[in-house]
């Protein structure tokens, strides 16, 4: 009898809310207090600090030109405070290089986190090169959004600001020039960013072909001299490069248009001002008029304001791509995770439930259908072997028994508990799992065992390599146990008999073989097969075997579906 609650709860489960990119920058935000306040106080005070060096400027010029002596302390005053925009402005930078790899840092912990909790469908629906790109590139737009996007942007936007409420206050006339000018410079600016962005583009994609085709020609080299290709691949050689130059052409063009137009732009709105405020007409004089100190801050003040204007642009091109990123992230963060359900506390032995129960399962990979309706019940302490043709399912059985994937319909129990239900950490105890291949995991012979399972001893280790004969091949290694695994280390057989020892070193309750003597000839087979008796004795088996050699105990046949 199998509790109801279990199906009840299958229903009520809930999935994990997905960690947004939103989410986790906030929390970065709450988690480095003292860093966000760092950073606020340092954009302001970069802001406020570089105000000042040029209306001390000014206020020295007016001295000078009164004919009065400049006191010493003030050359001091505006010698320090040029300074402390520099400093303010680099523990700005400091801070905020710092702020975007702690959101770095953050997000590719909660991507992995993710990545980890993936239902199986959706792990193998992933792309390896779409999967880098999401940890790697599209982090990488988000730091940038911080280090030199958004942050940034405000600290221009409140630089400009500050600087024409300054200049208001100096010379109206020449604010409401800035305030004319600056639209037109700020799309002028973004104008030539974006050709020089498509140039740069063009360039790196003429570079990859280039760069490609060298390997190609390499690699087809023999083709190529057999069928006299020599030519053609060295005009497509030249048409590759040819197109790299002529993008690298046109990015050095908008370069070096760029700078002189700027610096064409700023004197002319400093000759402008200075050919007004010395005009005699007493109306232009209300606007332009100024003394000489203000004339020094002011043209001062217009050098300022180009800078921020033109990072502007690129800051926007750093948010366009950070939004673009940010959407790629949250889209990976959507994808539906494994169902957590702590039924484990519940487990009881029900000595009227069988070790193992499928109901009335069906199940198939999207579309199509591998398993309908299909039932089978396996006895604690029973050995069963799967047998039916390629393709019939017998591999899905088993994914469906280690709670891999979940059944469209029907139910698979295992001591009457659903087995989605079962807690990932208590697996290891419960299954063991030996595939046809041996997958090896960076480390030595014992972390092939032990799977960095720390609460595994080395006694359990050594019992395990006993028990499947291996004992004596890994004594007589260099290193014994803690010999490095690389592939050739050992013959297929050997791996297979490794594969048995991770899959016992545990003593788990339920074993599940799929097919793992199907490379090996038959001594190696039998050798194998002697591991697995002594491994199965007193443990409940479910193997899978297309030859009769293979077959333990009960023998269930599959007819494609069933
Ligand atoms: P074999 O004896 O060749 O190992 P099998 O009985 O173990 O065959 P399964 O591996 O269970 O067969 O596959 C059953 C069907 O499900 C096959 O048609 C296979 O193409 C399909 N299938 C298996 N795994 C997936 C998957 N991850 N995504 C989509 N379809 C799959
Ligand atoms: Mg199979």
């Amino acid at each position: 009898m199998k509790n109801p609650s279990y199906k009840k709860d299958q229903t009520g489960r809930q999935n994990r809310k997905p960690g947004r990119v939103r989410t986790v920058i906030w929390n970065t935000v709450k988690c480095q207090k003292w860093l966000s306040a760092g950073i606020l106080c340092a954009v302001v005070g970069a802001v406020v600090v570089a105000l000042l060096p040029p209306l001390i400027l000014g206020k020295i010029v007016d001295t000078i030109t009164a004919g009065r002596m400049v006191p010493f302390a003030i050359i001091l005053l505006y010698f320090g405070m040029l300074a402390l925009t520099g400093i303010t402005e680099s523990i700005r930078e400091s801070l905020l290089t710092l702020f975007g790899q702690k959101i770095t840092h953050a997000l590719r912990s909660s991507l992995m986190e993710k990545f980890v909790s993936l239902t199986t469908e959706n792990i193998n629906r992933q792309e390896p090169g779409m999967l880098v790109s999401r940890f790697v590139g599209d982090v990488d737009t988000v730091e940038n959004l911080f280090t030199f996007g958004i942050i940034s942007m405000f600290a221009d936007v409140c630089k400009i600001i500050s600087i024409l409420v300054v200049i208001w206050y100096q010379n109206r006339g020449l604010t409401l020039v800035l305030l004319m000018l600056l639209p037109i410079l700020f799309v002028f600016t973004r104008q030539v960013q974006k050709n020089m962005l498509t140039a740069q583009i063009e360039n790196r994609k003429a570079v990859g072909r280039a760069s490609g085709h060298v390997p190609e020609t390499l690699h087809n080299i023999r083709t190529i001299h057999c069928l006299a290709k020599e030519r053609y691949m060295e005009e497509r050689y030249d048409q590759y490069i040819g197109e790299s130059y002529q993008a690298m052409e046109r990015t050095n063009f908008y370069d070096a248009v760029y700078s002189p137009v700027i610096l064409i732009l700023n004197a002319v709105v400093v000759a402008i001002v200075m050919l007004l405020s010395a005009t005699g007409n007493a109306k232009v004089l209300s606007l332009f008029g100024m003394s000489a100190g203000t004339a020094v801050a002011v043209m001062n003040y217009i050098s300022q304001i180009f800078t921020p204007v033109e990072s502007l642009g690129m800051e926007i091109q750093t948010i366009q791509s950070a939004i673009a990123g940010i959407h790629r992230i949250n889209e990976f963060f959507e994808l539906e995770e494994k169902k957590i359900r702590n039924l484990q506390e519940e487990q009881k032995d029900d000595i009227h439930s069988p070790f193992v129960e499928f109901e009335d399962v069906t199940f198939g990979y999207d579309e199509h259908m591998v398993l309908e309706h299909m039932n089978l019940k396996v006895e604690q302490g029973e050995q069963v072997t799967l047998s039916g043709r390629t393709g019939a399912g017998k591999s899905t059985i088993m994914k469906l028994l280690l709670g891999l994937y979940e059944p469209q319909q029907g139910q698979i129990f295992l001591q009457g508990i659903p087995v989605s239900a079962m807690r990932e950490t208590g697996k290891r105890k419960l299954y063991g799992y030996v595939e046809q291949s041996f997958h090896i995991v960076p480390g030595t012979v014992r972390d092939q065992i032990t799977l960095y399972d720390k609460t595994i001893t080395d006694r359990q280790v050594q019992v395990a390599a006993e028990l499947t004969g291996l004992k004596d091949t890994i004594e007589s290694l260099e290193h014994g146990y803690d010999t490095e695994c690389t592939p050739e280390l050992f013959s297929q057989g050997q791996w297979q008999l490794l594969s048995i020892a991770r899959a016992a070193v545990s003593e788990p309750k339920l074993l599940l073989l799929d097919e793992i003597t199907a490379n090996l000839d038959a001594e190696t087979e039998q050798e194998v097969l002697q591991a697995l008796k002594r491994v199965s004795e007193n443990r409940t088996v479910i193997s899978i075997s297309h030859r009769n050699s293979a077959e333990m105990g009960r023998i269930v046949r599959l007819l494609g579906k069933i």
